[in-house]
């Protein structure tokens, strides 16, 4: 049988390889870095101090990806509940955005009278719609033009979804998604801190702001699919995936950099490895980004022309930078002593994201960056020295066209930003760290092979998402290429730790 290459063993190329070797296909999955995981890797930020992962949000994992690959059996397990966020504010307490809502009203009515209400009503609207969103999430994109029953019925079943939604959910649907994410939660909110707080995940992996339109799709889609976080962590998640695929018979080639996509007569026969080692292969899933894949690997002019300018004006412009930092101490939240609190936001208003994306906008760093905070060491004490802790902040509005280019300077300077930020929402924290690692979005596109250091193979905006992901003439996995399929984050359904686009372009390729 002939074999199968995955190019990259990031967590989406990881699920469709096993995926493949579980249909019986002989599989090789070809990554260049010396370990497994991608961006889903642990990493030591200082002797004692480790991060598990790059990122650090899972709650975006299938659950029903994890129980098709039967993942428990290989040590997957999820924390009991959805992840509460501490808003964090620069003033006064903040406030904690449990996922179920009535949590959070009392703290809420606090802060302003009507939003644990507010807060109640936005939860609810999102539950309600909740099945449809991530139905079509979890489905290939449909074809245009259906061409077999099962294809049809695909198609009839979204609509009949969304008709389902009844007319009031359907319509408030149709209204909301082209919206700014700042209009929509302002319908909820009096205070501007928890609108703030849940627009934040609107402008990650996009270049927009709050008050940019569409952002509402983003957070809608953000939203529906969030569940508990896997205990461990992203790289808790790659190594059940490492270890599923062994036992299906898998092998991984590490330090094995794809230089070329080789064809013969128009179709996959092999990739070269730098270095100049030939692999045969009449499939290739290539889970590293489209651009990549597409405009790197592949020799210019292969692909039809309209197919190859598509590709080059896929927007991935990166936007996030990634600060890392080992504690002497805990963190501790301003006049929450005592508390812990694994993740949290920090923006004040809609109007600090804004600004920060203005200065982005312009090739500019933040002075002031809205901040994702997680400390991985609250739920795995084991990640830090006993009484200690490690924070990881996904620090926003780092352009990777930064005006002049990304330094050690320039990077530090970024570095200084984010502590001052992070020093108003939780007073001491300088003062108590040993060890701060700043990955400017240029580091990651060195390090981890992203174009233009984009986190999720591709922003997430109305265009380049859904039906459109990477771009409409490549939605279904397939390249015009034959043998060649995409399986990475830059497809359907779009970055994020979700295992959905490897399992999708497995199923593309199985079943058609
Ligand atoms: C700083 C940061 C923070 C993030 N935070 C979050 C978060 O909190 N929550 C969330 O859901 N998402 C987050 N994301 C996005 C999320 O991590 C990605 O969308 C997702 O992990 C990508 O997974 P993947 O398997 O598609 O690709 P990757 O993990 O990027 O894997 C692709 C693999 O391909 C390899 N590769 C590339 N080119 C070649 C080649 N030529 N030859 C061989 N191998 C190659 C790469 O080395 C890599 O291992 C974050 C991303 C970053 C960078």
């Amino acid at each position: 049988m002939s074999r199968a290459i995955v190019i990259g063993a990031g967590h989406n190329g990881l699920v469709a390889g096993l995926l493949l070797a579980r249909a019986g296909r002989k599989v090789t999955i070809v990554e260049q870095r010396g370990e497994v995981g991608g961006l889903c890797a642990a990493s030591e930020v200082h002797p004692g101090y480790t991060v598990p992962g790059l990122l650090h949000d899972t709650t975006g994992v299938r659950r029903d990806v994890v129980d098709l690959l039967g993942l428990s059996r290989f040590g997957l397990a999820f924390e009991s509940e959805a992840p509460s966020v501490l808003a964090a504010h620069s003033d006064h307490k903040g406030v904690v955005l449990h996922a179920e809502a009535k949590r959070s009203r009392d703290e809420l009515e606090m802060l302003h009278k009507g939003d644990g209400d507010g807060y109640i009503e936005w939860r609810g609207f999102l539950s309600r719609i909740r099945d449809f969103v991530s139905g079509v999430l979890s489905q290939k994109p449909p074809m245009m033009k259906p061409d077999s029953i099962a294809e049809l019925w695909s198609l009839g079943k979204t609509g009949f979804g969304l008709r389902r939604l009844g007319k009031a959910d359907m319509l408030e649907l149709m209204r909301v998604a082209p919206m700014c994410a700042a209009d929509w939660l302002q319908e909820f909110f009096g205070d501007p801190l928890p609108a703030a707080a849940l627009a934040a995940p609107s402008a990650i992996g996009a270049s927009l702001g709050p008050w940019s339109a569409g952002t509402a799709a983003s957070l809608l889609l953000y939203e529906c699919v969030r569940g508990a976080e896997v205990k461990g962590g992203p790289a808790a998640l790659t190594q059940s995936l490492q270890k599923a695929f062994e036992a299906a018979g898998g092998e991984i080639a590490l330090e094995s950099e794809v230089a070329r996509i080789r064809l013969d007569h128009g179709a996959v026969c092999g990739v070269e490895l730098e270095g100049g080692r030939f692999v045969e292969a009449l499939l290739v899933v290539a889970s590293c980004d489209p651009k990549r894949a597409l405009l790197d690997l592949i020799e210019p002019g292969t692909l039809p022309l309209d197919v190859e300018e598509q590709v080059a004006s896929v927007r991935m412009r990166g936007m996030t930078a990634k600060v890392n930092l080992a504690l002497d101490g805990r963190i501790s939240f301003r006049d929450r002593e005592g508390e812990r609190h694994a993740r949290a936001v920090v923006a004040d208003h809609l109007d600090d994201i804004e600004r920060a994306f203005d200065a982005a906008k312009y090739r500019a760093c933040s002075e002031r960056p809205h901040l994702e905070v997680s400390v991985p060491s609250v739920n795995d004490p084991s990640l830090a020295p006993a009484g200690k802790d490690v924070v990881s902040v996904l620090a926003h509005a780092a352009p990777h066209n930064l005006e002049g280019g990304w330094s050690g300077e320039t990077s530090a300077r970024f570095g200084d930003a984010v502590v001052e930020v992070l020093e108003r929402v939780a007073p001491g924290t300088s003062a108590k760290i040993v060890a701060r690692e700043v990955l400017s979005p240029a580091d990651l596109e060195d390090r981890y092979d992203l174009t233009g250091g984009h986190i999720h193979h591709g922003e997430h905006a109305l265009d380049q998402l859904l039906f459109m992901r990477p771009t409409p003439k490549l939605a279904r996995y397939k390249t015009p290429i034959e043998g060649l399929y995409l399986g990475g984050s830059g497809s359907h359904p779009g970055g994020g730790v979700t295992c959905q686009p490897g399992a999708l372009a497995a199923e593309a390729i199985l079943k058609g």
